[in-house]
């Protein structure tokens, strides 16, 4: 008989009321975790929460935005207390939004980069502090992007925070490895969601971006449960401050 990869564990997932998180937080219920889920939208929320306790999985959904640190803090509070710890946080909820930067004004800059680097810090501080308190190893787990490695013209707060994602993987990896946590990251390539569905949508997109992609096809969000099941579970045990980029061969081709 084979043990689920995650079983007896604990995982948060920020930004799973759709899309990239919302694939992650079932595919991590599957692999066996019992599951915390943050996002702002509490009826999306709910939907992810019955799907993940259809499949006969622990579920614990609180309301969350990620980018108030205080209520950051009480609310992996509350997901340790009711899920009975925690092993993994998967640092998920992101934004974007597409500007030439010429025209990028400082509260576009900031709710990118607050959302998309900022708050992953925070997040991981509280995971860390909740985990490091039971004594516990854990896994924290940042979703970074093809923009964690390459430049996109009128993504500029994006790609920058998004590079940030990197660096704060690799430089919490180095100092929390003694502690006896891991901090790793995934790079999805392009997946459609309500944050990509724009640019599939615009005219010859689809048909420019498609060639590029060594497999031939674009992701499909079930293509990035592996990676995160991997990374939060104890196959990777020795593997910290990387960065595993599930992009079908983009990067490796640009
Ligand atoms: P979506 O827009 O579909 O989902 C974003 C999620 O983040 C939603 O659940 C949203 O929930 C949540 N979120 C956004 N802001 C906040 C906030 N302040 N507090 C709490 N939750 C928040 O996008 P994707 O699923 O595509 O993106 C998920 C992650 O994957 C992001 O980090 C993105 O940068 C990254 N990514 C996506 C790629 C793609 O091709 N789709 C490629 C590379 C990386 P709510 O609005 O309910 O708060």
């Amino acid at each position: 008989m084979t043990t689920a990869a995650l079983a007896g564990k604990a995982v948060i997932v920020t930004g799973a009321s759709r899309g990239i998180g919302k694939a992650l937080a079932l595919g991590l219920a599957r692999a066996g975790a019992r599951i915390g889920i943050a996002a702002r939208s509490e009826a999306d929320l709910a939907q992810t929460a019955r799907e993940i306790e259809a499949l006969g999985a622990e579920c614990v959904a609180l309301t969350l935005d990620v980018t108030d640190g205080a209520a950051v803090g009480a609310a992996f509070a509350q997901f340790a207390e009711r899920l009975g710890g925690l092993d993994a946080l998967v640092n998920n909820a992101g934004v974007e939004q597409v500007c030439a930067s010429l025209d990028v004004e400082e509260a576009v800059w900031d709710r990118i980069v607050d959302t998309n680097l900022k708050a992953p810090f925070f997040c991981a501080q509280a995971a860390a502090r909740l985990m490091l308190k039971r004594g516990a190893p854990g896994a924290i787990v940042n979703i970074g992007s093809i923009a964690s490695q390459f430049g996109i013209p009128t993504a500029v707060p994006y790609c920058a925070s998004k590079h940030g994602v990197l660096g704060l993987t690799r430089a919490l990896a180095t100092e929390w490895a003694p502690l006896g946590l891991r901090v790793n990251a995934i790079g999805p390539g392009y997946f459609r969601t309500a944050m990509t569905d724009a640019f599939y949508e615009a005219p010859g997109w689809q048909a420019a971006m498609l060639p590029k992609i060594p497999a031939g096809r674009f992701g499909e969000l079930d293509d990035l449960v592996g990676a995160a099941v991997f990374l939060c579970g104890d196959g990777a045990r020795y593997v910290n401050g990387q960065i595993l980029y599930v992009d079908g061969g983009l990067g490796a081709a640009l």
